[in-house]
């Protein structure tokens, strides 16, 4: 691996661990914040300041209640004493100041007095004045309704709260009222609400009081506990609220020396008072919600932490992958990386780079085992890593290379130009034998190069690979020094595609009978009738339809398929055969071909055998084809296969004469029966048609003194087959005359 692809990897690896750090701490700071919103902490400060709301009013109402009771005892007491004087007769009568007198003792009143009609006042002190302009004896009057008010009164130079209640003679008319004088200090001793300070459970303290809301003053003041300057602020905002109407309860919150104090007011029965009560929350009281804070915080702290947690076993979790990783892309031998490591960091470069821009080449030790069975495994390891050393070095950057399997090396450069390409490959090749320079006895490596060059179309890096292996192993390659180099081709490519196509069901086609035997007529040139049939395979595939032997047979030769095939075509040769002798019918010679590949092994004539033997067909009515490029070998190994032929009873031709490797001379040497004279001749003879003649009619001469028959095939017009009846030619094989046709159709045109 080279240095520079390992500080990427490191960059990467530390990227991708500060991205997950990152995450999680942002995950951690929303959890946290989304948690000291969430429902759970409104809640809680919700369910504290209802408790406190509860609290607060409960106190309160019990207060208010309590001096609204004293108010209208007083006012009931006033009642009863008007009641029992006489108001049909002189209001200040002795007998109704007596009645005044002895109620004011009983109830130790400041005074209790009657008011007549014009505002004449007699108490029952004996103090005599006149209260026409005071505003109770107007309200009175004006509301006939008994009032309860606290006022400072200048007769008794005090404050005091001071009761009427309207006196009404027998004819319902108002003639005066009875008014009560209560001193502050009493209503405080005897029915005033004492202020009460009482600490609850949560440490809070309450107080209630009597606020005149006229004057803002409060009747009894919290002593020590609230300053003048907050007594003043409760007392205006009150005097607000009631002047702005609202509701007969307000709370109120505000924060005294680190307290919360809440205020809750109702007007009282009586014109100008109202009833406050003061919560004060003390720390402990906040303690509650202090708590609450504390868990939440902890809880919070809980969380980090166990994300923090989380985090580092990630961290060290990805650490371990990442480090398993390394040693799993390692390569042993080279101690660079393996073919994975090869995938995943070319897919990286490649993703990145533009289209034909790169090369993915795959190197290839010749003959490499070699090194291993003459100088052991531990001398063909160090060829290895010599080798990858070689090539590594020579990189430039951005480039990467590793060992993918046994003595293949997996590289990807950057493409300029195929020179280009082909000058480093020469190179690379000359430095991994550079080192033979001093030594005298040379171990000269070569090595094979396939070539794929990346282009747009290409995202996977595993097909990729797939055509730099096909180029190394089937592509046509270029000879440099000390390499062979071959590029990747796509028509090579489909080409294979396609041949593997067809190997894949070739065994099922056979089977299938997929494979038909067509038979094309011979013709005797001089009296035009056929005289024997060459028997040509065709593939009928069902989706392909019929498929021409030129498109199978050669691959078939490469992969021994044709001994099968061509076995199965002489079978049914023989059937046919069989099937005109059954039927009584003078059969006609059929020639099969055979392919080159039997011709090293004879062996193949014996299941011939086998099979006239099982079909009782006599041999005559055979006659094999060899082709013309069986002449490539040895003259003697020819002759030898043409008498095997003859010792099994069949004839046998010699197909495709002259489109090759043979010349007139060797047929003197060669026992065949019949000369096949190639399609070539008529088709190559159109510009000069005297020269052409002249050959093809050398050739049959030559045959006919030989004793050899001749066959012309692929004659293209009557003016030659003209040429060839007065030349004697003995038969035509040619589209002008017959296609191939299924044997059906060659019975019929035969017999009938
Ligand atoms: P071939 O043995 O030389 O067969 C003659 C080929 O020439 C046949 O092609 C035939 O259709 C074609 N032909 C005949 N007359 C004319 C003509 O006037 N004009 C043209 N253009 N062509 C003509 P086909 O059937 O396509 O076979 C091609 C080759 O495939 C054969 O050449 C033979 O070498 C091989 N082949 C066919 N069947 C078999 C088989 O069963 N076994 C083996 N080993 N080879 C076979
Ligand atoms: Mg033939
Ligand atoms: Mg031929």
């Amino acid at each position: 691996m080279n240095n520079k692809t390992n500080d990427d990897k490191t960059t990467l690896f530390r990227t991708q661990t500060f991205i997950v750090v990152a995450t999680f701490c942002i995950v951690a700071i929303v959890f946290s914040v989304l948690f000291i919103n969430s429902r759970y902490i409104q809640n809680l400060k919700k369910d504290h300041l209802e408790k406190t709301i509860d609290t607060i009013s409960i106190i309160h109402s019990r207060s208010a209640l309590h001096i609204n009771e004293g108010l209208d005892w007083i006012t009931a007491n006033v009642g009863i004493c008007a009641n029992k004087l006489n108001k049909d007769a002189n209001l200040f009568s002795e007998d109704n100041m007596k009645i005044v007198k002895t109620f004011s003792n009983d109830y130790d009143f400041t005074e209790i007095a009657i008011v007549d009609s014009n505002g004449n006042f007699q108490g029952a002190s004996g103090l005599k004045t006149n209260v026409a302009d005071k505003e109770f004896f107007i309200n009175t009057f004006q509301t006939k309704q008994p009032i309860t008010i606290y006022t400072k009164t200048e007769l008794f130079n005090t404050k005091c709260i001071i009761f009427t209640f309207p006196l009404f003679n027998k004819n319902h008319l108002q003639v005066g009222i009875l008014v009560a004088y209560i001193s502050k200090d009493f209503f405080e001793k005897r029915f005033l609400y004492q202020p009460e300070i009482s600490e609850g459970l949560d440490n809070t303290i309450e107080y209630s009081f009597i606020l005149d809301y006229n004057t803002g003053e409060f009747i009894v003041k919290p002593s020590n506990f609230l300053s003048e300057e907050n007594l003043h602020h409760f007392s205006t905002t009150i005097q607000k609220a009631i002047i702005s109407n609202s509701p007969n309860k307000i709370l109120f919150k505000e924060n005294v020396k680190s307290r919360d104090l809440y205020a809750i007011y109702t007007k009282l029965k009586a014109t100008n008072l109202c009833a406050v009560t003061f919560l004060s929350k003390s720390e402990e009281g906040k303690h509650n919600l202090i708590a609450n804070r504390t868990i939440t915080v902890i809880f919070v702290l809980l969380a980090l932490i166990l994300i923090l947690f989380l985090a580092t076993f990630s961290y060290i979790q990805i650490s371990n992958i990442k480090k398993l990783q390394k040693f799993t892309m390692k390569d042993r031998i080279t101690n660079g990386g393996n073919g994975d490591w090869f995938n995943i960091e070319a897919q990286k470069l490649i993703n990145i780079s533009t289209p034909n821009s790169r090369a993915l080449i795959f190197l290839d030790i010749d003959k490499f085992k070699v090194i291993n069975d003459k100088y052991g495994y531990e001398a063909g390891n160090k060829t290895l890593r010599y080798i990858y050393n070689c090539i590594v070095s020579s990189l430039e950057s951005g480039e990467i290379a590793a060992r993918v399997e046994a003595d293949t090396f997996a590289i990807l450069v950057k493409y300029y130009s195929e020179n280009v390409l082909k000058e480093r490959i020469d190179l690379l090749s000359l430095k991994i034998n550079s080192f033979n320079i001093p030594q005298k006895e040379r171990f000269l490596f070569y090595i094979s190069c396939g070539i794929y060059i990346i282009n747009k179309n290409d995202s996977n890096i595993l097909s990729m690979r797939d055509k730099a292996f096909f180029a190394l192993n089937n592509s046509s390659k270029i000879t440099l020094r000390t390499a062979h180099i071959g590029f990747f081709s796509e028509n090579e490519h489909n080409l294979l595609l396609k041949e593997k196509e067809i190997e894949n069901k070739m065994e099922f086609a056979l089977l299938d009978n997929q494979f038909i035997v067509y038979l094309q007529p011979k013709y005797n040139v001089q009296n035009d009738t056929i005289v024997g049939a060459e028997a040509l395979v065709r593939w009928n595939d069902p989706k392909l339809g019929l498929i021409l032997p030129n498109q199978f047979i050669p691959l078939f030769e490469k992969n021994g398929f044709i001994q099968t095939l061509d076995l199965y075509v002489f079978r049914q040769v023989c059937k046919i055969i069989r099937k005109w002798l059954d039927e009584g019918k003078q059969p006609v010679t059929i020639s099969v071909n055979l392919s080159r590949v039997y011709l090293n092994n004879t062996d193949f004539l014996n299941d011939f055998e086998k099979v006239i033997d099982y079909y009782k067909v006599p041999a005559k009515y055979i006659e094999l084809e060899i082709t013309e490029s069986i002449m490539q070998k040895n003259l003697n190994d020819v002759i030898n296969i043409i008498n095997r032929i003859h010792e099994k009873g069949f004839s046998c031709s010699l197909d495709d004469f002259g489109s090759g490797y043979s010349s007139l001379n060797m047929l003197k040497n060669i026992p065949i029966d019949v000369l096949k004279i190639d399609r070539k001749f008529f088709t190559d003879n159109e510009d000069n048609p005297e020269r052409g003649n002249s050959i093809i009619g050398s050739i049959i001469d030559l045959a006919h003194k030989l004793n050899i028959k001749t066959v012309s095939e692929g004659v293209e017009n009557n003016e030659q087959l003209e040429f060839l009846k007065k030349t004697n030619c003995d038969m035509v094989q040619c589209f002008l005359k017959s296609k191939p046709m299924p044997v059906e159709e060659f019975e019929k045109i035969l017999f009938d």
